[in-house]
């Protein structure tokens, strides 16, 4: 199993399918994508040799993400292929949700198992003004439908002190929908200092008052990601918070990532990747990638940097993928 030397051992891979996001958030990309059109991401057979390759060090969970994965056509050809990898048990997708009513079903057929949509505000007018489009109800019909097929669905709303952390609309959501909510904590990348300063918010109150009224820590799965969850009684919905400038958010990381451009990246706040794209042509042997994914998974740090203001190589998350 692929471990590093502090230890930490790697079950989860996030793996980008594009730079290119439709959606102009006010955290990540306020002016739109900005970057090449023509840049050449993995192809599917490219993206189904790096799980190959993870999924013989022992990742059992992958989730494609982006930039907005969903922009990318051949995604159900992606999901099949890594699907049917041997030692993968769960693929999940990360999206914001634009015609996620018409595509959902396709990635559903092709094999996926899980679906995380962005969704920062259950106010229309704020979710507008936040991602620069007017489609919560879009989102949310589109979440209706994946739950309807059976997929497993978690939100992620990224915290915003005084836009978005109010809770008494996602309280209401909860209590009949059986959703896991994930408030993250803004993180500040180079774009985004100004931004950072003025909005970030610490979940620690969030979880305070949740403890408070009667919601319990959920125990989580080896393979879950970084957020504490809570349940209550009364509610449908769980509570995740994933909080990183919190102490040892970093002791428990089980992540991996590889941009979409095929640099592996030890943290989304770590200096530039390393190119692995040629350990993922036909000619080259699956053992050449292990052996760069194991030798350069020992330089790992303990923990990320964010605490002193240092996002490493980290401009907007849809370079690397959130
Ligand atoms: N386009 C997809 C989406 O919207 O979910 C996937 C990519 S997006 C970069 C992945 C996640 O990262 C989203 O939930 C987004 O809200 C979150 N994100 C982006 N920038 C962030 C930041 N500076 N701090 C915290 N979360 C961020």
């Amino acid at each position: 199993m692929l471990q590093d030397r502090f230890g930490r051992r790697f079950s989860y891979l996030r793996l980008s399918v594009t730079e290119v996001c439709n959606f102009r958030c006010n955290y990540c990309l306020p002016q739109g994508y900005k970057g090449r059109a023509d840049e050449q991401y993995l192809t599917p057979l490219e993206l189904e040799r790096v799980v190959r390759g993870f999924a013989a060090m022992g990742t059992q969970k992958v989730r494609l993400t982006g930039g907005e994965p969903s922009l990318r056509r051949d995604l159900p050809e992606i999901i099949s292929r890594i699907r049917r990898i041997d030692g993968i048990h769960t693929v999940a997708v990360t999206t914001n949700g634009y015609k996620l009513p018409q595509k959902v079903k396709q990635w559903a057929d092709a094999g996926l198992h899980q679906l995380n949509v962005s969704i920062d505000s259950l106010d229309a007018q704020e979710f507008h003004r936040i991602t620069g489009h007017d489609r919560l109800a879009e989102v949310l019909e589109g979440i209706r439908i994946a739950r309807a097929i059976g997929l497993k669905v978690k939100v992620n709303s990224v915290l915003m002190k005084s836009i978005n952390d109010d809770l008494t609309h996602t309280l209401e959501f909860l209590k009949t929908n059986p959703i896991s909510w994930r408030f993250i904590e803004v993180m500040e990348t180079s774009d985004q200092q100004v931004f950072f300063r003025q909005f970030h918010q610490s979940g620690e109150s969030i979880k305070n008052n949740l403890l408070k009224d009667g919601w319990q820590p959920v125990v989580s799965e080896k393979t879950a990601g970084p957020a504490q969850e809570f349940w209550h009684p009364d509610y449908a919905g769980r509570i995740g918070l994933i909080m990183p400038y919190s102490k040892d958010f970093c002791s428990t990381c089980n992540r991996l990532r590889v941009s979409s451009l095929g640099k592996l990246h030890l943290c989304l706040f770590a200096e530039q990747g390393i190119s692995i794209r040629k350990y993922l042509q036909p000619e080259v042997e699956l053992e050449e990638l292990i052996r760069a994914v194991s030798n350069h998974v020992q330089g790992k740090t303990e923990t990320h940097l964010l605490n002193s203001h240092n996002s490493g190589a980290m401009a907007n998350l849809s370079q690397i993928g959130g």
